[in-house]
């Protein structure tokens, strides 16, 4: 199809996500030929390194033979079929697995095909396990501020991003959210390396006072990603796991952009050494191939659903699409690629070299920090460096930095005044230098004035 005209019927028919279809008037939506290792390639052949690993997806680079012969296999025996009632060899394959991986005792496995199903099925097992073991008041669910789990409305009823929440507040169900981590701009004048979370004190004293009306608390651990990629220390995350376990509340970790190796351990839980109640992953379950999305749990928790059909405890939630096997398969691969290649230990010298750029960036006028956690990193502009003043939301200077590092050939898709990279794991390090000095000139111009 002809360019223009594709860009046509895309104006014509197609409503894109997180988008004001308007700003497409001014930057229309770029069409994809191909992608080749970090590379997504248009159709005159431009190239862009995928900074942002295409909303946080991928993991080893797009167009991947290993994974494309996973899926090319699949799709030669069956691409889907019902998983109620049948199941099939990925899926029980990427379960054992998954287990064998996963921190503590999580030990059962329900799927579902996107981040924000995987967060609603934590929610109704958390809920539904206090309903069937006698203690049916616990209903309420805790986040913290400036939290993401997605845009369904349970999800977004534990998100505390405004932005994408505020309008939709009156169907939203009542929570409790609770201020968390703010280490850039700490209320104690603390450093992230060497605090003990005094902040933490928040959600003490919310669980102190209103534990027996609370199911679960939900978080990103140590990285809040859709807030700006706000890094947290794992100590947030031992003390909360000690308090839920005091006061008989879930804990549910969000690991759907955390997971995977993107924190530099397979899950960010890891750093914490603790183990969640429920621990949700998507995104880099499938390398970035495919939909598909994991709710892990424990024999206990599901020993409450576990009972004649006529106790009506079983959980009666299912998506059309529930352990595709496709998906599955490319899951499996996914896995096997992470120990045989070893590719969490090829990680070092990357995030070696990340941090050698905070000095660089956060030497610009305009930059108040540069922070890093595994292998995502992240640059806070700020309208003012004394104080910490953000720049106004309405200058977009990070819409600014997204036009200016495309023209400069990378995908850069800022959140507000924070530029983040969360390149492919497999990234090389030529090619995230490349990255960096492209982002280094984006910010440099568009701090300049
Ligand atoms: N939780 C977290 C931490 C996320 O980052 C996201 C997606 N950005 C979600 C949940 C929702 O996942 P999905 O977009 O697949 O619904």
């Amino acid at each position: 199809m002809d360019i223009a005209e594709l860009l046509r019927l895309d104006r014509e028919h197609v409503w894109h996500p997180c988008t004001q279809q308007k700003d497409h008037e001014l930057l229309p939506p770029i069409p994809i030929d191909r992608g080749e290792g970090v590379h997504l390639i248009d159709f005159e052949g431009k190239r862009y390194i995928d900074g942002v690993s295409s909303w946080w997806v991928n993991l080893f680079g797009h167009n991947h033979p290993r994974l494309n012969r996973a899926l090319t296999e699949q799709a030669g025996r069956i691409a889907h079929h019902i998983f109620a009632g049948f199941t099939h060899e990925p899926a029980v394959e990427l379960s054992r697995r998954l287990c064998e991986l996963a921190p503590g005792a999580l030990n059962k496995v329900f799927f579902a095909d996107n981040g924000s199903a995987a967060v609603e099925v934590a929610l109704k097992m958390s809920f539904q396990y206090w309903q069937q073991t006698g203690i049916p008041q616990k209903t309420r669910f805790v986040s913290i501020t400036e939290a993401y789990h997605g845009e369904t409305l349970g999800a977004l009823s534990v998100g505390g991003c405004e932005l994408y929440r505020e309008i939709y507040q009156p169907i939203l169900l009542e929570g409790f959210q609770v201020q968390g981590p703010d280490c850039f701009r700490c209320a104690y004048g603390l450093e992230r390396d060497s605090c003990d979370a005094p902040c933490f004190e928040h959600m003490q004293s919310l669980l102190e006072r209103e534990h027996e009306n609370i199911a679960a608390v939900i978080i990103e651990p140590l990285i809040q990603g859709a807030a700006g990629m706000r890094i947290y220390p794992p100590v947030y995350l031992k003390k909360l796991r000690a308090l839920c376990d005091a006061f008989a509340v879930h804990y549910i970790a969000d690991e759907i952009a955390v997971g995977f190796g993107r924190t530099g351990r397979m899950f960010a839980n890891e750093h914490a050494e603790v183990a969640p109640d429920f621990m949700c992953l998507s995104k880099g379950i499938t390398g970035g191939y495919l939909p598909l999305s994991v709710t892990l749990t424990t024999d206990e928790i599901y020993a409450a659903f576990y009972d004649d059909y006529a106790s009506m405890k079983a959980f009666l939630h299912s998506h059309s699409y529930t352990g595709n096997p496709l998906a599955c398969a490319v899951a499996v691969e996914v896995l096997k690629i992470f120990e045989e290649e070893d590719i969490l230990s090829s990680l070092a010298p990357k995030m070696a070299l990340l941090d050698a750029q905070a000095e660089r960036f956060e030497a610009l006028p305009h930059v108040g920090e540069f922070r890093r956690c595994g292998m995502v990193a992240a640059v806070e502009m700020v309208g003012e460096k004394k104080g910490k003043v953000p720049y106004p939301w309405q200058e977009r200077r990070g819409l600014e930095v997204y036009r200016k590092a495309l023209n400069m050939g990378a995908l850069l898709r800022p959140l507000g005044n924070v530029v983040y990279f969360m390149p492919p794991l497999t990234i090389a390090e030529d090619e995230l230098r490349q990255l960096l000095d492209i982002a280094f000139a984006a910010i440099s111009e568009v701090t300049a004035d």
